[in-house]
C-alpha cells in the first residue's frame, strides 16, 4: 500500500492557536453526561458558520438510551447555565431534556466516501485542582462551575475536531467525498455511543476515526496505531425490596433487603472465572436501611462487570444475574435490575492500522509510532466501531500522546496543547489518504 506524502496541513498550523483558546474556553465550562449544552452549543454554532449541516436534539439521540439521566432540576440548571455563559438557545433549545450532542456534515465537491470522525465531549463530575502548578488554574481557564472539570481531555477532543472541522470548511473546493463529525455525549457513563447508533447515524459511513488524548502518558508526538484490550461492559443499578418491620417486637416478620444485597454481593465477587481471558466485576456503591432498630426494606447498589471480549463479560452478566436472582429468593426479596451502561470489546480494522502506520510516519509533528498499546479500560467507541465494521466499513481508533500532568479523571489532569494539532493533522491525513483514488481502490 503506497501513500502520498503529506505536507503539514496549513489551515491546521493557521488555526492552532485558535483551537488552544477553544479548548481552554471549553475548559472553562464543563459539563458532564447529558447535561453537556455549553460544548453542544459552542461546536453546533461554529460547525454551521462554516458552512457544516448540523443535527442536534432528537435527530441525533435515541431516547431509550438515555441511561442514568440527571433530575429535570439538574437538566434546567444546566440548561441555562450554557445560556448564561453566552450560548445562544438556537443551538441548544433541541437538546433540552438531555439530547446533547451534535453532529455536522459537509459535501464536497468532488464524489468519494463519507469519513466520519468521531469525539466525546462530556466532563468529568470532579471538582478541578486550584494550585499553582495546574496550568489551568495558574492560567486562569479552570473551571468555572463546582464539581465538573474537563479531566479526561475530552476538551482537548473537541478542539482537535473543531480544527479538523475547520481544515475541510476552508478547502471544500479540494475535498472528497462527504466528512461526517460526530460530537458525542456521554462517554464517560458509557451510553452516548449506543444513543446515536441507535438513530443510524453511523450506517451510512465508509470509515470511522476517533481517538483519545493521553491514557499512557506519552508525550507529545508519540502515537499508538492498534489500541487492543479495550473491555466489555456492563453497568447495573441494583435494588433490593422487602418488609422493614421492628427489629425488637418483629424481627421475624421482616424481609431483609440489607442481608439480601450482602449475600448477593459477596457471590458477585466469588463468581468463577472465565478461562478465556480476564473479567472483571465491581460492586462500587452500597446504600440499605435507615436507622438501628427497623428491619431495612431497601437496597440499593450499582455494580459492573468487564471482560476481554464480549463472550467473557456476557458470561460475568449472566452469572451475576443468577446470583442476584437466588439472593433475592433466599431472602424472599423483590429484585429491580435496571440497565446504566452498555460498552463492547472492539479493534480497528488491519486495514487502517496498517495505513495509520504509513499515515503516522511520515507526518513531520509525529515523534514516535508506537505500534501497539493495550487499553485495559472501556470506551463506547467501541459500539460505533461494530456498527460501522459490520455494514462493511473500517475503522480506526488511535491514542494521541500527551504527557497527562495528573492521570486521566485526577484534579490536576491536564494535556500538552500540540496534541490538538498533533491529532488534527493525522486525522486529515487520513482522510486523505482514503480518498485517494491510488490507495482506495486497493483497500
Ligand atoms: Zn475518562
Ligand atoms: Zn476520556
Amino acid at each position: 500500500m503506497e501513500c502520498t506524502n503529506h505536507k503539514p496541513e496549513e489551515t491546521i498550523m493557521a488555526h492552532f492557536s485558535d483551537a488552544v483558546q477553544w479548548r481552554r474556553d471549553l475548559h472553562k465550562h464543563p459539563q458532564p453526561a447529558w447535561l453537556e449544552f455549553y460544548a453542544t452549543g459552542f461546536v453546533a454554532k461554529k460547525l454551521a458558520e462554516w458552512g457544516y449541516e448540523v443535527k442536534l436534539g432528537q435527530d441525533i439521540i435515541d431516547e431509550r438510551k438515555l441511561l442514568l439521566l440527571p433530575s429535570a432540576g439538574k437538566l434546567q440548571t444546566e440548561y441555562e447555565r450554557a445560556l448564561q455563559d453566552g450560548i445562544k438557545e438556537e443551538y441548544i433549545a433541541p437538546a433540552k431534556g438531555g439530547f446533547t450532542g451534535v453532529i455536522g456534515i459537509l459535501k464536497g465537491s468532488q464524489p468519494g466516501p463519507t469519513v466520519g470522525f468521531r469525539f466525546d465531549i462530556d466532563s468529568n463530575e470532579v471538582t478541578e485542582g486550584a494550585s499553582d502548578s495546574h496550568r489551568p488554574a495558574k492560567e486562569g481557564f479552570a473551571s468555572q462551575n463546582p464539581g465538573y472539570a474537563h479531566m479526561c481531555g475530552h476538551d482537548a477532543h473537541i478542539a482537535m475536531g473543531l480544527l479538523l472541522a475547520l481544515h475541510f470548511g476552508e478547502n471544500r473546493d479540494k475535498l472528497k467525498g462527504t466528512v461526517k463529525f460526530i460530537f458525542q455525549p456521554n462517554e464517560e457513563n458509557l451510553s452516548g455511543a449506543s444513543a446515536m447508533v441507535e438513530k443510524g447515524l453511523v450506517d451510512d459511513l465508509d470509515y470511522l476515526f476517533g481517538g483519545h488524548v493521553g491514557i499512557s502518558g506519552n508525550e507529545a508526538g508519540k502515537i499508538s496505531i492498534d489500541v487492543h484490550s479495550i473491555l466489555a461492559l456492563s453497568r447495573f443499578e441494583i435494588t433490593y425490596t422487602g418488609r422493614s418491620t421492628h427489629a425488637g417486637v418483629s424481627p421475624h416478620e421482616g424481609k431483609n433487603a440489607l442481608l439480601g444485597a450482602c449475600a448477593a454481593i459477596t457471590n458477585l465477587y466469588a463468581i468463577a472465572r472465565h478461562g478465556g481471558g480476564a473479567s472483571r466485576i465491581n460492586v462500587g456503591t452500597l446504600e440499605a436501611g435507615s436507622t438501628w432498630n427497623a428491619i431495612p426494606d431497601r437496597a440499593y447498589f450499582r455494580m459492573e462487570t468487564r471482560g476481554a471480549n464480549n463472550t467473557i463479560n456476557g458470561y460475568m452478566v449472566q452469572k451475576s444475574l443468577e446470583v442476584l436472582q437466588g439472593a433475592a429468593k433466599m431472602y424472599d426479596l423483590d429484585l429491580e435490575i435496571k440497565p446504566a451502561a452498555n460498552a463492547i470489546s472492539g479493534r480497528s480494522s488491519p486495514e487502517m492500522i496498517a495505513l495509520g502506520m504509513k499515515v503516522a510516519e511520515k507526518l513531520p509533528s509525529v515523534k514516535q509510532v508506537i505500534p501497539e498499546v493495550a487499553f485495559n479500560g472501556s470506551e463506547d467507541v467501541t459500539v460505533m466501531m461494530e456498527r460501522v465494521q459490520s455494514r462493511g466499513g473500517k475503522v480506526l481508533y488511535v491514542l494521541f500522546g500527551s504527557p497527562i500532568f495528573g492521570g486521566h479523571h485526577s484534579s490536576t489532569f491536564d494535556v500538552d496543547e500540540t496534541v490538538i494539532r498533533n491529532g488534527a493533522e493525522f486525522l486529515a491525513s487520513m482522510q486523505a489518504e482514503v480518498t485517494s483514488d491510488t490507495v482506495t481502490e486497493r483497500l
